[in-house]
C-alpha cells in the first residue's frame, strides 16, 4: 500500500448515465474503458475500491411506473439493470488486468456472487475492486442509498459520487451561469437545502453513521486520483 493516499477504502458510487457516454440509452464500452483506467490508477497506489452503479441509463422503477408498469415490478426492473451496468464495468476493469468481483444484493446464482458483507471485505483487503450491483435489493430505494449502505457497512474511509459537474451548486450550473459551488456542506445543510445531492434516505444514513461524502466531477481526468490522495475536489459533506 501507498502512503500517499488519503483514503485507503472508498465506496465510490457512479450513475448509471455516467456509463452512456454520449448515447440516450445503454453502455458505452469506451466510456468504461476510460472509468477503469482512472479505477486502476487508485488501485496502483494500493487503495481498495468498492463501488456501487446505478441503473438509470438502462431503466428506472419510477419512470416505468409513470409509464403506467406497477412500481414494485419496475424497481426490480432497475435493480436488474444494475446488474448489468456491473458486469459491463468488470469485463472494462478485467481487461486492464484488474481484479474485479461482482456482487447482487438478489441472488443470481452462476452469474455473480451473492452479496456477503464479510466476503466482500475480505476481497477488498487482497485488493480487488468489488461492484455492488442490484442497489439494496429492495423496492423504493436508490443506488445511492445503496451506496452509502455499503460504504458503511464495509467501514469505507468516504463514499465518493461521481457526478457531470464539478461538485454541489446552490443551484443547477448547467442552467444558471452564476451558480457557486460550495467546497464543504453539512449533512443537515444538504438536507435543508434541496440541493438534490442524493436522496434524503440517503443523506439520512450517512449522517446518523457520520460517513463523509464527497461531490466530483467523474469527466475530468485525473480528479479521482487527485481527490484520493487528498485534493480538493468537488465538495465533501460532512458534520
Ligand atoms: N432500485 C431499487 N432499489 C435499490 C436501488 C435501485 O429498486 O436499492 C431501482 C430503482 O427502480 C431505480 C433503479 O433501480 O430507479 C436504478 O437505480 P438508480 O435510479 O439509483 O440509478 P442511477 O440514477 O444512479 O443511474
Amino acid at each position: 500500500t501507498d502512503r500517499n493516499a488519503k483514503y485507503k477504502r472508498i465506496l465510490l458510487k457512479l450513475s448509471g448515465e455516467a456509463l452512456m457516454g454520449d448515447q440516450e440509452f445503454g453502455i458505452d464500452p469506451k466510456v468504461l474503458d476510460r472509468m477503469a483506467l482512472e479505477i486502476g490508477q487508485l488501485v496502483g497506489i494500493g487503495v481498495q475500491v468498492g463501488m456501487v452503479i446505478g441503473g438509470g441509463n438502462l431503466f428506472r422503477g419510477a419512470a416505468l411506473s409513470a409509464a403506467g408498469m406497477e412500481r414494485v415490478t419496475g424497481d426490480h426492473m432497475g435493480m436488474l439493470a444494475t446488474v448489468m451496468n456491473g458486469l459491463a464495468m468488470r469485463d472494462a476493469l478485467e481487461r486492464t488486468n484488474i481484479r474485479t468481483r461482482v456482487m447482487s444484493a438478489i441472488p443470481m446464482s452462476g452469474v455473480v456472487e451473492h452479496y456477503d458483507r464479510r466476503t466482500a471485505i475480505r476481497y477488498l483487503t487482497s485488493g480487488d475492486v468489488v461492484i455492488f450491483s442490484a442497489g439494496t435489493g429492495n423496492p423504493f430505494f436508490t443506488t445511492d442509498s445503496a451506496a452509502c449502505l455499503r460504504g458503511i457497512e464495509i467501514d469505507a474511509d468516504v463514499v465518493i459520487k461521481a457526478t457531470k459537474v464539478d461538485g454541489v451548486y446552490n443551484k443547477d450550473p448547467v442552467k444558471h451561469s452564476d451558480a457557486v459551488k460550495y467546497d464543504r456542506l453539512s449533512y443537515d445543510e444538504a438536507l435543508d437545502k434541496k440541493l438534490e445531492v442524493m436522496d434524503l434516505t440517503a443523506i439520512c444514513l450517512v449522517r446518523d453513521q457520520c460517513m463523509p461524502v464527497r461531490v466530483f466531477n467523474m469527466n475530468k481526468p485525473g480528479a479521482l486520483l487527485n481527490l484520493v490522495v487528498g485534493g480538493q475536489e468537488g465538495t465533501l459533506i460532512d458534520q
